[in-house]
């Protein structure tokens, strides 16, 4: 535990949250997914969940609501520190990531910035993957170092540059994968070693395995981080994040959150409980697709290199065998000679949709070029491996040879 963590008891209204543990919920996720978090409402005995958008509780006396509010007592009192629709959400994806308490957030990036805020002070470090989502880096570039906090940026595929980095002053490593945009991945179980040796949070974005096919909280890391905007909403509606973290350090990082104020809305929790009933379901279909699309994108003469976790000639393919139980929906390539090819490819796409974003039901496709990476030289896009008529591709739960023919379309007009 960090040394200067908060006292819970200091956040007006925040309770030091229970641990969440829930019977009769099968052995598999699978099973977890539909019913984790969820009860009978016993008034009406409706098997879905209800949406409560009140934002503030009443009691029959004024002692009551501040035992509430002020004493940490079960119940509700005003909806930025606790919604009832929210709190199932907050269960669900705690009993999925095996960790004891999650909270919802307005966005992936609310998530972030008040699980860093919560932990760092003036003169602390934090060493972060240099692939990690370009918001994340963003934040931390423009708005860490203003403040006087030290960034490492380190390529965390290699072990060593993440030990050289980390000291006494270390207060979080955070690491995120498979990674953005090339799918590199680091090693979840001797990062943390690396953490845990200098007494820092480990945080971990796990937003583009899911725990589906990662829970890096089974490795040791303190700190899972989502966009819940992606493949927990998985449909391209609802715009979230979530932590996932030991009832203590969300506590912890609640203290902050209530006072950021970017939480979750009832509404936008209802849509991800809903979401998350068929995530295992998706997610094994995304698993299929990106890699039979892999496969087909491997052997094309279009085709220069292609980047899949899950492919054999993915460098670290043992690595995500250890780590991950499912490769993901994700799969990077490089199409023709340039860019233009790049453009060319994608604007030719008919199924697949020209949009930013990942994880949905639709497949989705963005080129270096054209869409992502334009404010970046030549030098910096190759330094993250970013080659000419470089492809990011979402593969959706579409059938997978429609997908193929679409691409091989697409293909034959470069
Ligand atoms: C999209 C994304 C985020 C930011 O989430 P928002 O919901 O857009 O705020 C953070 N991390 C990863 C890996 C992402 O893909």
């Amino acid at each position: 535990m960090s040394k200067k963590s908060v006292d819970p008891s200091k956040g007006i209204g925040v309770k030091s949250s229970k641990i969440v543990k829930q019977e009769n919920l099968g052995k598999r996720i699978g099973t977890a997914v539909v019913h984790a978090g969820e009860e009978i409402n016993p008034q009406t005995r409706g098997v879905v969940s209800p949406i409560d958008f009140s934002t503030t509780f009443a009691y029959k006396t004024a002692k009551e609501w501040a035992e509430v509010f002020y004493h940490g007592k079960d119940g509700f009192a005003y909806s930025r520190h606790g919604n009832p629709t929210r709190s199932i959400f907050e269960k669900k994806i705690a009993i999925l990531e095996n960790g004891e308490a999650g909270i919802g957030f307005s966005s992936g990036m609310a998530a972030i910035s008040s699980a860093i805020f919560t932990y760092l002070e003036t003169g602390d470090e934090i060493v972060i993957t240099d692939r990690c989502y370009p918001g994340t880096r963003h934040l931390l570039n423009q708005y860490l170092k203003r403040w006087g906090f030290k960034v490492h940026f380190v390529n965390a595929a290699n072990i060593d540059s993440v030990s050289e980095k980390i000291n006494d002053r270390t207060k979080i490593v955070y690491m995120e994968c498979p990674a953005n945009p090339t799918l590199s991945l680091c090693d979840i179980e001797a990062t943390v070693k690396l953490a845990k040796e200098v007494d820092a949070k480990y945080f971990f974005d796990n937003t583009f395995a899911s725990p589906i096919n990662q829970q890096p909280l089974d490795f040791g890391a303190d700190v899972i981080i989502h966009s819940v905007t992606k493949y927990l909403g998985g449909h391209s509606d609802v715009l979230g994040g979530a932590i996932v973290s030991s009832a203590e350090d969300r506590a912890e990082i609640m203290n902050t959150t209530v006072y950021y104020g970017g939480v979750m809305a009832p509404f936008d929790a209802w849509l991800t409980i809903r979401g998350i009933k068929t995530l295992e379901l998706r997610i094994q279909r995304h698993n299929l697709n990106s890699l039979a699309l892999a496969e087909f994108l491997q052997d094309h003469p279009k085709v220069r290199e292609v980047y899949h976790p899950g492919l054999k000639s993915h460098p670290q393919y043992a690595l995500a065998k250890k780590q991950m139980k499912g490769f993901g929906g994700m799969v990077s390539f490089c199409v023709g000679k340039t860019d233009t090819d790049g453009g060319t490819f994608l604007n030719a796409l008919k199924i697949v949709k020209r949009a930013s974003s990942l994880g949905s039901v639709e497949s989705l496709a963005q080129a270096s070029g054209s869409m992502i990476y334009l404010e970046f030289s030549e030098e910096e896009k190759q330094a993250i491996g970013i080659n000419p008529g470089f492809i990011r591709f979402s593969t959706g739960i579409e059938d997978k040879d429609d997908l193929i023919e679409d691409v091989d379309q697409a293909l034959s007009r470069i």
